[in-house]
C-alpha cells in the first residue's frame, strides 16, 4: 500500500489544528487505497499549539508532530517535515484551511498519471486585501524577470511531491531555502492546478509586511545573481553620463557668460551618487549575508520533541 505524507507547518494555530486534521481525515476516507501521516510542524508556537498536537497525536496514530526549540520560519518547517516524511509521496499545506483539502485527490491522480511534482497556483478569493494581492503580483513579477527560474503569478506552498523530489531537496543543504524557487528549478516532470483560496480559518496572518519584503529578498536573490549586474550596469551607465551631461551644462553656462554658484549642481551629484552607492552597497550585503549564513552551516531548524 503506497503511504502519503501530509506536511503542516504551523505557528499559533491552536484554532485551526482540529479542523484541519479531520478535514484531511475524511478525505482519506474516500482514498482508502492510500496510507497517510500527517506531520504537523509546530514552528516555535507561542500559543497552545503544542498541546492541542499531543492530545491529538495520542487520540489518533496518524498524527505526528515536530517541535522546534524556537521560531525557524515557514519554509523551515516545511523543509523539516519534508525530512521526516516517508511517504511515497509527500503534500505540504498549510494549518489554516486557505489550501483546500478536497484537492487532495485530484493530486494524488495527477501523481498517479506519471507527474511527480503536482503544484497548485492560487486564484484570488474575493476577501484577499487589495494590497496583499499587489504586491504578490509584483513579486513574482519582478522574480520572474530577474532570476533564470519562471515562477508564475500565485505559486503557492500547497504541493504534492513525489519520494525522489523530496530526496533532492533533502540533499540540497541550502541555509535560506525558498521552496516555491527551488522546485520550479529541480525539474521533473510538473502538472500544475489552479484553486481559489478560502479564508483564514481562525487566528491571523503570520507574514507582516515586513516579513512579506524579507521573504521576497530571499526569493529573489536564491535565485538570481542579476541584481549583482544591475549594480555593474549602473556604475558603469552613470559614470558615462555623468562626463557628457556635465559637459553639456558647462559649455551651456560659459556660453550664456551665467555665473556659476554651483551649490545646485553639486548638491544633486552628491545626493544621487550618494544613493546609488547606498542601493550597490545593499544589494552586495544581501548576498554577503547569504555567503556567511551558508558558510557557518548552522542547522535551519532545531527540533525540540516529536512523537516518532
Ligand atoms: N507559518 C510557520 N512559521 C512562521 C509563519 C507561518 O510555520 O513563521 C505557517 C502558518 O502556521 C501557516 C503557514 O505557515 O500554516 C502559512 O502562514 P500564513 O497563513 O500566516 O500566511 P498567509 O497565508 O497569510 O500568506
Ligand atoms: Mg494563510
Amino acid at each position: 500500500m503506497k503511504k502519503i505524507s501530509i506536511v503542516i507547518p504551523a505557528y499559533n494555530e491552536e484554532g485551526n489544528l482540529s479542523l484541519i486534521h479531520s478535514e484531511i481525515r475524511k478525505v482519506f476516507q474516500t482514498l482508502t487505497d492510500y496510507n497517510y501521516e500527517i506531520i504537523f510542524v509546530n514552528d516555535g508556537s507561542r500559543d497552545h499549539t503544542q498541546q492541542h498536537l499531543e492530545k491529538l497525536a495520542l487520540e489518533c496514530h496518524e498524527v505526528k508532530y515536530i517541535e522546534f526549540s524556537r521560531n525557524f520560519g515557514h519554509q523551515n518547517a516545511v523543509k523539516a517535515g519534508m525530512d521526516y516524511a516517508d511517504g511515497n509521496a509527500v503534500i505540504s499545506m498549510d494549518a489554516d484551511l486557505q489550501h483546500p483539502p478536497i484537492l487532495i485527490p485530484d493530486m494524488i491522480r495527477k501523481w498517479e498519471e506519471g507527474f511527480d511534482i503536482v503544484y497548485t497556483i492560487r486564484k484570488y478569493s474575493k476577501n484577499i486585501s487589495f494590497f496583499k494581492r499587489k504586491t504578490s503580483d509584483f513579486f513574482y513579477h519582478i522574480l520572474s524577470g530577474l532570476s533564470d527560474v519562471e515562477l508564475e503569478k500565485g505559486s503557492s506552498d500547497f504541493r504534492l511531491l513525489d519520494a525522489s523530489v523530496v530526496e533532492v531537496i533533502r540533499r540540497t543543504g541550502e541555509s535560506d531555502i525558498f521552496l516555491r524557487g527551488l522546485v520550479k528549478w529541480i525539474g521533473f516532470r510538473q502538472y500544475s492546478i489552479d484553486f481559489v483560496a478560502a479564508d483564514r480559518f481562525s487566528g491571523v496572518s503570520k507574514y507582516s509586511f515586513g516579513k512579506m519584503l524579507r521573504f521576497a529578498f530571499t526569493g529573489i536573490t536564491a535565485f538570481s545573481v542579476k541584481p549583482l549586474y544591475l549594480a555593474a550596469y549602473l556604475g558603469f551607465f552613470f559614470s558615462f553620463l555623468s562626463p557628457v551631461v556635465y559637459f553639456v551644462y558647462v559649455f551651456y553656462s560659459f556660453y550664456n557668460e551665467s555665473e556659476i554658484s554651483g551649490w545646485a549642481s553639486l548638491i544633486m551629484t552628491v545626493v544621487f551618487f550618494g544613493g546609488l552607492q547606498l542601493t550597490i552597497l545593499g544589494i552586495l550585503g544581501i548576498y554577503m549575508g547569504k555567503i556567511f549564513k551558508q558558510i557557518k552551516d548552522r542547522p535551519t531548524y532545531i527540533v525540540r520533541s516529536k512523537n516518532f
